[in-house]
C-alpha cells in the first residue's frame, strides 16, 4: 500500500477524508495559480478548479458536440459532455483506489475535451489543414488556451485561473517548439518528464471511456454487429461470463452486462499494474513520478486485447460508409466557414473581429470555429452559404 499522508485542504473537524499518497498533487506541493487569489473558504483549491471548469461555457457547449456520431444523428449516443462524464468517473475511481488527489483528476478529466472543434477528429483534422500557415490547431493546445485566456468569467483575468497541475494535466502533447512559446506549464516536453499521475489516470480513463462506450453506441447505431463483437476477445470473454450469470439474457441487457463487465475488468487490471510500477519503481514523491516511466498503463495481456478491440473499432466503425459520408460533410462545413471569415472578416462576430486585431486573424478564426457546437456550424454554415437563409 503507498504510503499516505493527511489531505491539506482536510478540516480537522472531519477526520473521515480520505488520505492522499506522497506522490499525489496536494495544495502543498503544487505550483499554485498564476494570478494569486484568496483560499476558497468551504473546498479544496483543486475542488475550485474543477467546479471553476463544470461552469465554464465550453463545458456546456460539450454537450452539443460529438465524436463519432454527429449530434443530430440521434440522441442516445455519447456526446463529448457525457463521454468527459464517464471519465471523471472511471478516472475518479482509479485515484481514489490509490490513493490520487481525485479533485485534480476529476478537474483534469473533465476539461481534458474542452477543446474540441465540432464533430470529432474530422472537425480537427479539417481546421489543422486550414490552419496549416497559421501554426497549426490541435485540440489539446486549444483546451488550455480555453481555460487560460478564453473563458470570460473573471474580472482580474481571462480564463479560469486553474492551478498548474490542473493546466500540465491538459496539456497532454505538445511539440518542442509549442512547449517553449507555452513555458513553464509545458516544460515537461522538453526535460522528458513525465506528468503527475492524476494526469496519467485521466489519460487511460479516457481510452476506457471511449473504447466501451464506442461499442455500446456502435451496437446501437446497428453500424457494427454483436456477431462481428463475439470475435473480439475482450468482448467475447465479457459476453460469455455474461450468459453463464443470466442464461436466458440477451438484447441491451446482454449489451451492458457485457460493456460493464469489460469496464471493470480494465479498470482492475489498470489497477494491479499501476501499483505494481509504483512498487517497482519505488517512486515516493511527485519528482520520483516525473522522473519514473510511465507508470499507468494496462498489463501486456490486457494491451493487446484492447489493440483488437481498437483496431476493429477503426475498422468497422470510425471507417464504416455512414460515418465516412458524414465525416466528410462535417469537413467541409468547416473548411467553407474557414475560408469564408478569412476572406472577409467582416462576417465574424465583433468578439472575434477584436481578438483577430490583437492575435492574427486566422487563430480567432479558429477560436470561433473551435467554440461551435455541431448544430451551430451547420447552421452557421446554411447561414453564410444559403440563399434566402439568415
Ligand atoms: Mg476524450
Amino acid at each position: 500500500m503507498p504510503t499516505r499522508r493527511p489531505r491539506k485542504s482536510a478540516r480537522r473537524s472531519k477526520p473521515a477524508v480520505a488520505e492522499l499518497a506522497t506522490y499525489a498533487v496536494t495544495e502543498r506541493n503544487s505550483r499554485g495559480r498564476r494570478f494569486a487569489e484568496p483560499r476558497p473558504k468551504t473546498r479544496g483549491e483543486f475542488a475550485r478548479d474543477r467546479d471553476r471548469i463544470i461552469h465554464s461555457t465550453a463545458f456546456r457547449r460539450l454537450e452539443y458536440k460529438t465524436q463519432v456520431f454527429v449530434n443530430h444523428e440521434g440522441d442516445l449516443f455519447r456526446t463529448r459532455l457525457t463521454h468527459s462524464i464517464e471519465v471523471a468517473q472511471i478516472a475518479r475511481t482509479i485515484a481514489r483506489a490509490v490513493g490520487l488527489n481525485d479533485d485534480l483528476t476529476e478537474a483534469i478529466a473533465l476539461a481534458h475535451d474542452l477543446g474540441h472543434t465540432p464533430f470529432g477528429h474530422a472537425g480537427q483534422d479539417a481546421l489543422n489543414e486550414c490552419m496549416a500557415e497559421h501554426g497549426g490547431f490541435e485540440h489539446n493546445l486549444q483546451s488550455l488556451r480555453i481555460v487560460d485566456k478564453l473563458e470570460e468569467r473573471y474580472g482580474a483575468f481571462d480564463g479560469l485561473n486553474l492551478m498548474f497541475e490542473t493546466r500540465a494535466g491538459i496539456l497532454k502533447h505538445c511539440s518542442p517548439a509549442r512547449a517553449r512559446e507555452l513555458g513553464e506549464v509545458a516544460e515537461r516536453f522538453l526535460t522528458d518528464r513525465r506528468p503527475s499521475l492524476e494526469a496519467q489516470v485521466c489519460n487511460l480513463a479516457d481510452q476506457i471511456a471511449y473504447n466501451n462506450h464506442d461499442v455500446d453506441d456502435g451496437l446501437r447505431s446497428g453500424l457494427i454487429t454483436l456477431e462481428q463483437l463475439e470475435g473480439i476477445g475482450l468482448f467475447a470473454m465479457h459476453a460469455r461470463q455474461a450468459r453463464e450469470e443470466f442464461p436466458h439474457i440477451g438484447g441491451r441487457r446482454l449489451i451492458h452486462e457485457t460493456v460493464r463487465r469489460m469496464i471493470d475488468a480494465q479498470v482492475t487490471d489498470l489497477l494491479a499494474e499501476m501499483q505494481a510500477r509504483i512498487a517497482r519503481t519505488g517512486v515516493a514523491t511527485l519528482e520520483d513520478v516525473a522522473a519514473a516511466p510511465p507508470l499507468v498503463g494496462f498489463s501486456e495481456a490486457m494491451q493487446e486485447m484492447n489493440r483488437e478491440l481498437k483496431q476493429f473499432l477503426h475498422a468497422s466503425l470510425y471507417r464504416h460508409y455512414q460515418v465516412v459520408r458524414m465525416t466528410t460533410k462535417a469537413r467541409r462545413i468547416v473548411k467553407d466557414l474557414f475560408s469564408a471569415f478569412l476572406s472577409d472578416m467582416r462576417l465574424l462576430p465583433e468578439k472575434y473581429r477584436e481578438l483577430g486585431e490583437r492575435e492574427g486573424d486566422a487563430r480567432a478564426i479558429a477560436d470561433y470555429i473551435a467554440g461551435m457546437t455541431d448544430r451551430y456550424a451547420i447552421k452557421e454554415h446554411r447561414r453564410l452559404f444559403a440563399i434566402g437563409e439568415l
